[in-house]
């Protein structure tokens, strides 16, 4: 029998009636035959959303990214299904390790953790994971998770959406230095969770840029983001609105659900993959 309070639909088909009930998208909301039900709905297609536990200025929280690549993950699975697999924060974020709240795991453990979590996740039938990250300090981390997937064969296809570029035409912008908590993430977080956002101390530190490191554009080193913006807080979350998170928000999600499908749609990724790695035994014959 199907459950109450869910989505029925009645299907008539060689005169067998089946009723099947709307799964949720969540790996931990799902029983067992369920998943099973789940991933043949999914093509196999799982989501792992990558957020970060670190401060977001004086006025977000904490979770900030976490919340907020969950909110459009699973907005976006609800238009396209997948799975999505529970929180995950296991991420790149020691530049904000001298602020209360970071979880910064060491770098071995970000790369192995990651990838034992895939693993399981293909072992379990998800042959096409999809990593959305929410954070700008995985944007190294996670592409380069993806390029070590060729070290060794795997039957499986890991794809890294990273930051998304907001659609043009939106509300207009009020500021111009705008990375950590500052307009952006604050009108997002205002849609995701409204209740988190203390508007009221959002100006009781500084979120401006100190340029206190003078260095060639291309000229790379860690400590530049300490160097610029020791609150761990950049902008000014105070000039956040409304509509500004419903357009960031509602573009990330149209992303996300574009990407969910390319992925079913993708069978040449996986076949090349698999033509790649047989090449590598042998790669005197490679023509
Ligand atoms: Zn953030």
């Amino acid at each position: 029998m199907c459950r109450l309070l869910v989505v029925l639909t009645l299907v008539f088909s060689s005169r067998v009636l089946w009723c099947q009930t709307k799964l949720p998208a969540h790996w931990e909301e799902l029983t067992a035959p369920d998943f099973v039900q789940a991933i043949h709905q999914s093509d196999g297609t799982c989501l792992l959303p990558f957020g970060i536990l670190e401060k977001h200025g004086p006025h977000l929280p904490i979770g900030t990214d976490l919340l907020d690549v969950r909110h459009a993950a699973l907005n976006a699975a609800e238009q396209e299904y997948a799975v999505v697999f529970p929180e995950y924060y296991f991420g790149q974020i020691f530049e904000a390790r001298h602020q209360p709240g970071t979880l910064a795991y060491s770098s071995h453990i970000q790369m192995e953790l990651l990838q034992e979590t895939t693993d399981e996740m293909a072992r379990n039938g998800c042959k096409k994971i999809i990593i959305v990250n929410g954070h700008g300090g995985n944007e190294n981390l996670l592409p380069y998770f993806a390029q070590t997937q060729l070290e060794k064969e795997h039957d499986y296809v890991v794809y890294v959406l990273g930051r998304v570029e907001t659609p043009p035409g939106g509300p207009k912008k009020k500021t111009s230095i705008d990375m950590h908590a500052g307009e952006s993430e604050t009108s997002m977080m205002m849609m995701t969770r409204a209740d988190l956002v203390h508007m009221d101390r959002a100006n009781q530190q500084s979120g401006a840029d100190q340029a206190r490191l003078h260095l060639p554009e291309n000229l790379y080193t860690a400590i530049w983001w300490y160097a610029r913006f020791p609150n761990h807080y950049s902008g000014e979350g105070a000039a956040a609105t409304h509509e500004l998170g419903e357009w960031k928000m509602n573009g990330w999600i149209k992303a996300i659900v574009e990407s969910i499908r390319a992925v079913k749609a993708d069978q040449t990724s996986l076949q090349l993959q698999n033509e790649f790695f047989q090449k590598a035994k042998h790669p005197l014959d490679t023509k």
